[in-house]
């Protein structure tokens, strides 16, 4: 098929949503640039109400819909499925702008992520044939293999449409269950740097606890001049950064280290982490010294599991959370690290 009779198509047989469709029912979040419900739409008293996520957000929110347009065209695989998105205005606020996504599971990675069964919670959701290992490290490293690639799979996807997404954490990734996979969410701070979409408010803040250092560095940057129309009615502030995708990685990267590290999963000792990083000039492995000799049990087990296979999960944590943000490896090459490769792992001590 002909990619315009495709876009013809669809502009007349997508359908089209509008405020009076929708019927609001639990509030799922709620931020300084919107709220998230989940709603339902029956559009005919006979066919099923369908399970949808609906986000009313401020005028930032063209942007988002912009993001989640671009997604679903290039990489709908990444992130929650989109499935309109429009301008309100008969809003009391004044104009509004309200995304649909369909529902796609009941838990977020954090949700996940703070039971105390993680990741044996994750591990029945992700891999289809249930491990015979024995409950320990190896059985919890295969487990968190596979959501680092699935997390890093979505973060390709992502980048190779030349999205960078700026807010990843585990509040932003969901479990979708239809899929079976972990997928993205939350465009509001994405840039898209093919046609230099680049927005974020002032009084937006970066995520502090999985920020790049690099965040200081953006605002500084001098603006460049917007290309897009909607860039233009926005007015944003534009800015350029070298490999800018970096920074989406360091944000992994810290997630990665959590799911090896239980005593580092609490939002208290992400931060005091982040103090302690800082402190070592952001070099994982002066912060290893600093903290091995005296660590309890929960931090020996998190390098007891890096160390695995000659230490292939702790060679991948040390490639992503790096101050440089060019010396961070890029998803689509972590992708092919040796940690994601049973085989490779099996040649690499056949080597050593
Ligand atoms: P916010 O700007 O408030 O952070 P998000 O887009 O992150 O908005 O959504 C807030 C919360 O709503 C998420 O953390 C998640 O729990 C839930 N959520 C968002 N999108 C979906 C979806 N497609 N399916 C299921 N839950 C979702
Ligand atoms: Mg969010």
């Amino acid at each position: 098929f002909d990619m315009f009779v495709l876009a013809f198509l669809e502009r007349f047989f997508r359908p089209i949503y509008k405020k009076d469709d929708i019927v609001l029912g639990k509030k799922l979040g709620e931020g300084s640039f919107g709220s998230v419900y989940r709603v339902s739409l029956a559009r005919k008293p006979s066919s099923k109400p369908a399970d949808l996520v609906l986000k009313k957000a401020t005028e930032y929110g063209a942007v988002e819909i912009w993001m989640n347009e671009r997604v679903r065209r290039a990489c709908a695989n990444s992130c929650a499925d989109f499935l309109y998105g429009f301008r309100e205005t008969s809003s009391k606020k004044g104009a509004e702008y309200w995304l649909l996504w369909r529902f796609e599971g009941e838990a977020t990675l954090a949700d996940l992520m703070q039971s105390r069964d993680f990741p044996y919670n994750v591990e029945s959701l992700i891999l289809r044939e249930v491990q015979d290992l024995p409950k320990g490290l190896d059985r919890e490293n295969r487990i968190i293999l596979t959501i680092m690639r699935q997390l890093l799979f979505a973060l390709d996807g992502l980048h190779s449409t030349g999205i960078v997404h700026r807010d990843i954490k585990p509040q932003n990734i969901i479990f979708s269950e239809g899929s079976r996979a972990f997928k993205i969410i939350d465009l509001g701070a994405a840039a898209d740097l093919r046609v230099g979409i680049n927005y974020i408010p002032k009084e937006f803040l970066l995520d502090p606890r999985y920020a790049a250092p690099e965040q200081y560095i953006m605002s500084t940057q001098t603006p460049s001049a917007p290309s897009a129309p909607v860039a233009t009615a926005l007015s944003p502030v534009l800015w350029q950064l070298n490999l800018p995708d970096r920074f989406d990685i360091y944000s992994i990267g810290l997630i990665f280290l959590q799911m090896a590290f239980p005593g580092l999963r609490s939002d208290n000792s992400l931060i005091q982490f982040n103090r302690q990083l800082k402190r070592c000039d952001y070099d994982l492995v002066s912060w290893r010294q600093s903290v091995e000799p005296r660590a309890g049990p929960e931090l020996r087990k998190g390098f007891e599991l890096l160390d695995l296979d000659g230490g292939i999960g702790w060679e991948l944590l040390t490639s992503m959370v790096r101050f440089k943000a060019r010396q961070r490896i890029s998803a689509k090459t972590a992708l092919a690290h040796p940690y994601f490769d049973r085989e490779g792992l099996l040649a690499l001590s056949f080597i050593q």
